[in-house]
């Protein structure tokens, strides 16, 4: 199916449940007596405590660094004392408890000095990426790529656009919809920024139709060449494909990334974050976080300090919450549902939703019966029936001959199934076997590459060690002429003595011819 520029293929047009929680101003939620702060809050490798317990930390205090490349520190959100560092309960589809730095809150909110502002024009490039590393800021979207990375095209990489995603797809998110309303001039400086780091001539901020007010902000703060341009409102017009597709027109190739495509995407509130970083200092220590659903009195928006339980986000907003039954994390059609209160609010939350369960949710799943359904919504064009049966049946070579690695797990499939199959779940089930499998081969590639050079090792100290053998046996067998030696030097010696004799006799007869030619 071939679309027009401004649209996409699929998609759906969902109920909004947004009116509740947009129309109030972002409120800040006061500093809870006890902070949890996950080692692992972004996509890569976990950073690593550099605080002890015991020890007394500062709002904005570095408690964990980043050690590998893919990979995000962590700082603390509030001034206290560290209690543990332990296991405890994070937000994660697993619902496996992860490695924590727990933070006991001293109530006086100090903060640890900031680094000074910069100027992003005069700074150099890597010390303008490091900087936006060093504030740990990651895609808050819901991503939770680290930022620096994404900015960091690296030769070849030629970025021509820059677009900020503001477009808020899922139905009940609306805090970037705030943000964008109430603080359009961070993310308008935010974006400068971008485009300067990446080196890119055009920078685009994408908004969907249905928030005028957040469109008329930004484009009101837009200054220096950053456009604003509305989107149509269909799910899920934010997914960055689909948004390049929307604003730009090009295609990022199959299993390619949006760089493919000359474009890098930034969410809103990513924007924001990273002017917050390099012009004031400051790194990322909280965020914008929709609280809303049936389960909540008075839906809203707060900004959360990192580390905030979800427990006590929902008892400030009156939710009881000994009578919660389900909270997910990250929107109805994209978020997965936590295990355990007590587990953080991180970089990338940016919605809890109380309660909303779907109401064909205890309906049993029934086979498929090729409606044909799933095709027509896939914005991504692909045939989820297809990868369902391969899925189903873990044939994960066909299933990646059906481009399962471009299904981007927006559920529209899931959505419109009559047989109430949720495909996603199958999709990300086997990328996750695919991704395993390939860890495994990895591992086990390592192990022969290991045992192959022990083994030709080995063999080489053989081959020396017979070759030793070899000739101490030829020695022992055929031993050297000792004499030989000895009559060798003194023959050498008597040819030299005899060279000697014979020049000295020519010499003296040189002289004699000479005496008489003179
Ligand atoms: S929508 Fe469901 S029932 Fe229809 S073809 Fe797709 S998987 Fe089968
Ligand atoms: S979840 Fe994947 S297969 Fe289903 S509609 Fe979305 S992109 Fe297509």
């Amino acid at each position: 199916m071939s679309t027009r520029t401004g649209d996409f293929p699929g998609g759906l047009h969902l109920d909004g449940h947004k009116t509740p929680s947009s129309g109030r101003a972002v409120e800040t939620m006061p500093v809870p007596p006890l902070l949890v702060f996950p080692l692992h809050q972004h996509i890569g490798e976990p950073a690593l405590p550099v605080v002890e317990v015991g020890e007394s930390v500062l709002a904005g205090q570095l408690i964990a660094h980043a050690e590998d490349y893919v990979s995000a520190p962590v700082h603390a959100s509030t001034s206290g004392r560290v209690v543990a560092i332990e296991k405890r309960p994070v937000p994660h589809p697993s619902g496996l408890p992860a490695e924590c730095i727990v933070v006991e809150a001293d109530g006086e909110d100090r903060q640890a000095p900031c680094e000074a502002p910069g100027d992003f024009e005069t700074m150099d490039l890597s010390a303008l990426r490091n900087r936006i590393r060093e504030a740990g800021i990651v895609g808050m979207g819901g991503a939770g790529f680290p930022t620096f990375i994404k900015l960091n095209p690296g030769p070849g990489g030629d970025i021509d656009t820059v677009v900020l995603n503001g477009v808020e797809c899922e139905p009940y998110i609306t805090c970037d919809d705030r943000l964008m309303q109430e603080r359009a001039a961070d993310i308008v400086s935010g974006a400068l920024i971008i485009r300067h780091a990446v080196g890119a001539g055009r920078c685009v901020i994408g908004v969907e139709d249905n928030k005028p007010k957040a469109a008329a902000a930004l484009r009101a703060a837009a200054r220096d060449g950053v456009t604003v341009q509305t989107v149509v409102t269909r799910y899920p017009a934010g997914g960055e494909k689909q948004l390049i597709k929307i604003l730009t027109g090009r295609e990022v190739p199959s299993d390619g990334l949006p760089l493919n495509a000359g474009v890098v995407v930034q969410n809103v509130a990513t924007a924001a974050a990273i002017f917050h970083a390099v012009s004031e200092g400051r790194p990322l220590i909280s965020r914008v976080v929709t609280v809303t659903g049936p389960g909540v009195a008075e839906p809203r928006n707060l900004e959360v300090r990192l580390g905030t339980p979800v427990a006590d986000v929902l008892a400030h907003c009156g939710a009881d919450t000994a009578a919660v039954r389900a909270v997910v994390v990250g929107g109805a059609m994209m978020g997965f549902a936590i295990h355990d209160l007590a587990s953080p609010v991180v970089k990338t939350t940016n919605c809890l939703l109380v309660d909303a369960v779907a109401d064909d949710a205890d309906q049993p799943q029934m086979p498929c019966i090729r409606c044909g359904a799933c095709v027509e919504v896939c914005p991504q064009l692909l045939l989820p029936q297809q990868l369902y049966w391969y899925a189903s049946v873990r044939d994960f070579d066909k299933v990646q001959d059906y481009s399962l690695f471009d299904c981007i797990e927006c559920g529209c499939c899931n959505f419109v199934c009559p047989s109430h199959i949720p495909l996603a779940s199958y999709f990300r089930f086997a990328k996750n076997e695919i991704w395993a499998q390939e860890r495994e081969r990895q591992r086990a590639d390592r192990a022969r590459e290991r045992h192959e050079f022990n083994q030709a090792r080995k063999e080489q100290e053989e081959r020396e060690r017979q070759e030793r053998h070899r000739r101490k046996k030829a020695r022992l067998k055929d031993p050297p002429d000792e004499a030989a030696p000895a009559d060798s030097k003194k023959a050498a010696v008597q040819e030299a003595l005899k060279r000697a004799q014979a020049r000295k006799e020519g010499l003296e007869a040189g002289t004699e011819g000479t005496e008489d030619r003179g």
